[in-house]
């Protein structure tokens, strides 16, 4: 592995996480957010995921001390990146933000650092010309709780070159991701094109009267094996976000059954205060 140091600019929910991760096996880590106020923030949520190694993954105190020391943090761009090998953004989902973001690091980065985004929803085409180094920019996308769910979508965009998708690839194994390789852009990577499609005509087949939520649930996992069907899934996802992806795909397409759908999320779920796993009840009851 020729990457030695990284830097990992935002340091929110997936930023803290993506910096822990890379220093918790072995790497040098720069975090850059915009204000102090931010890394402050970021070093309270890294702490806090100390005792989820410890307890997850079985690490040691000592682990966890020596990972959280190879942190530096820095509200500086050009700091935080003079030495970076390779840089992975994870700043706010917004194609504003973002495009700001690339084009001030365009500026202040050493020619030899690969640019990787975590974006979920935005394709790196959209910022490769304002990287400065479109060959040498990819998607390198997590999933939450990084730690435990530890995939690794790596995705190219037309003008990326091989060399850098091979190394970012080998970069994910050394974290201990499984790195999953996408060679052509794909908007919802490979996780999300599967599971949307499942997970909507789940909720269709409800919003239709076809069944309830516990066969459909039942058919799919006894017919696939599954642990888990798309409305126990949906709990893990949160029935907000569902709320806002069938009221958006609602206003979009003007479909009765997206709108009743996103009614029923509305009365029978979120005003009730069932949002899923996290609030201890969902479609289902934990
Ligand atoms: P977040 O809102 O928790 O964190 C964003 C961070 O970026 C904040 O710390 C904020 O201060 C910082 N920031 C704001 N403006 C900035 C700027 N101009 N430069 C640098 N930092 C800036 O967001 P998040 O959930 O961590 O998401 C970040 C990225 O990761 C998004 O692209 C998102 O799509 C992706 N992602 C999120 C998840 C998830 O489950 N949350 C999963 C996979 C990928």
């Amino acid at each position: 592995m020729n990457y030695k140091n990284i830097t990992v600019a935002g340091s929110g929910v997936l930023g803290s996480q993506i910096a822990f991760q890379t220093a918790f096996n072995g790497f040098d880590v720069s975090v850059y957010d915009i204000n102090d106020e931010a890394l402050e923030k970021a070093k309270g949520r890294i702490l806090k995921l100390k005792p989820r190694y410890q307890q997850d993954l079985g690490a040691s105190s000592e682990q966890v001390d020596a990972a959280y020391n190879r942190l530096t943090f820095s509200s500086d761009l050009k700091v935080a990146v003079k030495d970076a090998d390779l840089l992975i953004e994870a700043v706010p989902e917004l194609v504003d933000i973002k495009m700001d973001f690339y084009k001030k690091l365009a500026k202040v980065a050493p020619e030899k650092t690969v640019f990787t985004t975590n974006s979920s929803t935005l394709l790196p085409s959209q910022f490769a010309e304002a990287t400065g180094r479109p060959e040498k920019f990819l998607a390198l996308h997590f999933a939450n709780e990084i730690w435990k769910n530890n995939t690794a979508e790596v995705m190219k965009h037309p003008g990326t070159d091989m060399k850098y998708f091979n190394e970012v690839i080998e970069f994910a194994k050394a974290i201990g991701m499984v790195p999953l390789p996408l060679h052509k852009e794909q908007p919802g990577y490979i996780l999300n094109s599967l599971l949307v499609p499942l997970l909507e005509a789940a909720q269709l087949l409800l919003i239709k009267g076809v069944s309830d939520h516990e066969t459909i649930d039942k058919t799919w996992m006894i017919a696939t094996g599954a642990p888990l069907g798309p409305f126990a899934i949906l709990d893990v996802v949160g029935i907000n976000t569902a709320f806002n992806i069938s009221r958006s795909k609602a206003k979009v397409t003007g479909d009765k059954e997206f709108e009743k759908l996103s009614e029923l999320l509305k009365t029978e779920y979120i005003d009730k205060g069932k949002l899923g796993r996290e609030t201890g009840e969902g479609f289902y009851t934990y």
